[in-house]
């Protein structure tokens, strides 16, 4: 069995997190999966998904400080679109997730949430979900 289905994200701001689990969480439960995985992709190089804690708003607030740390805007880029920072960023995190499904759910820590990181907005986004098993 496979299911594969797509939700927009809008994002507010340069840099924002979304939290999309509910949204993830949807796409398992329509697709009927019980066990299985769950592929979550976002076709963007400015923006990423990750897993992480869903509880603390610091949290979030803090990663995005360590990124702008390790990936500042620099005068020595040459793209002229002005955004390496942010494709950087999206590299850094990743385009996609691979998740569990048992039991016809997700498998996530108690403090796991599935975040949508935007670096270049505010935008609207798209976010696929491919679910597959049986
Ligand atoms: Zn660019």
């Amino acid at each position: 069995m496979t299911a594969l289905s797509e939700f927009s994200v809008r994002t507010d701001g340069q840099t924002d997190w979304i939290n999309i689990t509910g949204e993830v969480k949807k796409a398992v439960s329509a697709s009927g999966v019980r066990e299985g995985i769950c592929v979550v992709f976002t076709p963007h190089t400015t923006a990423a998904v990750t897993v992480n804690e869903n509880a603390d708003p610091d949290v979030p607030r803090d990663v995005n400080l360590a990124l702008n740390a390790i990936s500042p805007d620099r005068r020595e880029f040459h793209h002229s679109e002005g955004n390496s920072a942010a494709h950087t960023k999206s590299s850094l995190v990743g385009s996609s997730l691979t998740l569990i499904i048992t039991d016809g759910r997700l498998l996530l820590g108690t403090w796991q949430g599935i975040w949508f990181n935007e670096y270049d907005g505010p935008r609207t986004r798209k976010v696929q979900v491919r679910v597959m098993g049986e």
